[in-house]
């Protein structure tokens, strides 16, 4: 093995920003994937590097959860040093240890979309997690491939029988806890003030109840919140930026000129957001882009784009046979489904991160759920 890996470039304690969400507990202890041991740290860094194979990006996110029994089982490392590495990690934020790690990372996943990496089943938390049932797009499981290395493969999470949901009382549902911003009511804490704009936080779930995790009391409504989309620049199959976007925004992604906003694009509905891929990508990538290349629109259901650039901009979407490129309409707005891939310039693309819009999330579960009743809450077996 050369350098050590940084695993610091690949965590993020904020969910919001993460490719992805890892079941920490459930990838190190999963003897199949990788070196000997019972537990083993390197099973996160064949995983990540899985992840970036899987999305063509080798600066992915992930937002990792871990039981805090993971580091504890000290026997059970045969490297020594994952101990170290795993306290500096959670010490430093970039590693969340919570007494039980399942529930908040679902809480987590329902409340933001993001795929979820494990080979958990979750069978404990089907009634309170209804959209686990007849589940096959969200969660990725790992599995050993050739050369010592990872691949994620869709699972399909089946049906599970469960008893009757026990929603509780005062819990609202997971897409109503991102629909709303949230205050905690000591007065010095500001950790979830919404004058942070795009960098408030979403609030931590302690038994359904949206609450302060640094005072872990119940936080307060602080009145409706935007949905939110990143979108990723790629310089060859690097994330070089993310551009953190507002529903209800409209951008242009451009050459030069600074991330700030211009005047209205004559449509009468406010402000135009640009931005800027000067300084973001090396100059002769950024020579190649146009002035106005990429118009943007950012709805409370969708992201929808449009070529500016005469022709230039090709999308590739994923389809039968792997997908394809096809120019992008400058006529009419396209929308921009989760896996799609926008080429501004040859090496230069523009994808979307993990985090999807509520109302995709709401549109999967529907999906999930009728697929869950086609199946008539039989259990289908293996769910791996
Ligand atoms: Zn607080």
């Amino acid at each position: 093995m050369s350098a050590p890996f940084a695993y610091e470039r690949h965590l993020t304690a904020r969910p919001e920003q993460a490719d992805a969400l890892v079941d920490l507990s459930d990838v190190v202890r999963d003897a199949r994937l990788g070196p000997p041991g019972a537990r083993s740290l390197d099973r996160l860094r064949l995983v990540i590097q899985a992840l970036g194979d899987r999305l063509r990006d080798r600066w992915v996110l992930v937002h990792a959860v871990a039981d805090q029994r993971l580091r504890t089982a000290r026997t059970e490392y045969r490297d020594r040093l994952d101990i170290d590495q795993l306290e500096r990690l959670a010490k430093s934020g970039l590693v969340t240890e919570l007494p039980d790690a399942d529930g908040p990372l679902l809480d987590v996943a329902g409340m933001t979309g993001l795929p979820v990496i494990s080979h958990d089943r979750y069978d404990a938390f089907r009634a309170r997690h209804p959209w686990l049932q007849g589940n096959t797009t969200q969660f990725l499981a790992p599995r050993a491939a050739p050369g010592r290395t990872v691949r994620l493969v869709e699972r399909d999470m089946g049906v599970r029988r469960v008893g009757a949901a026990a929603p509780g009382r005062g819990r609202p549902a997971l897409p109503e806890v991102v629909a709303r911003h949230w205050r905690c009511p000591e007065r010095a804490c500001s950790l979830y003030d919404r004058r942070r704009g795009e960098a408030v936080l979403l609030p931590r779930l302690l038994d359904g109840v949206p609450s302060c995790e640094w005072h872990e009391v119940p936080l307060a409504d602080d009145g409706p919140r935007a949905a939110v989309v990143q979108l990723k620049l790629l310089c060859g199959h690097e994330t070089v930026h993310r551009f953190t976007l507002d529903a209800g925004t409209t951008a242009v992604l451009g050459r030069g000129g600074d991330d700030r906003e211009e005047d209205g694009d004559g449509d009468g509905d406010g402000t135009v957001r640009m931005l800027a891929v000067e300084g973001l990508l090396p100059a002769a990538e950024a020579g190649r882009i146009g002035g106005r290349q990429l118009w943007i629109r950012v709805e409370p259901d969708a992201v929808r784009l449009l070529d500016l650039s005469g022709g230039r901009t090709r999308l590739w979407r994923a389809g039968p046979g792997g997908g394809g490129w096809s120019a992008l309409s400058g006529e009419r707005p396209v929308e921009m489904r989760e896996t799609d891939v926008v080429e501004a310039a040859p090496g230069v693309t523009l994808a979307r991160a993990g985090r999807r819009l509520p109302a995709e999330i709401a549109e999967s579960w529907r999906r999930a759920a009728a697929e869950a009743e086609r199946r008539g809450g039989g259990d289908p077996g293996s769910a791996g």
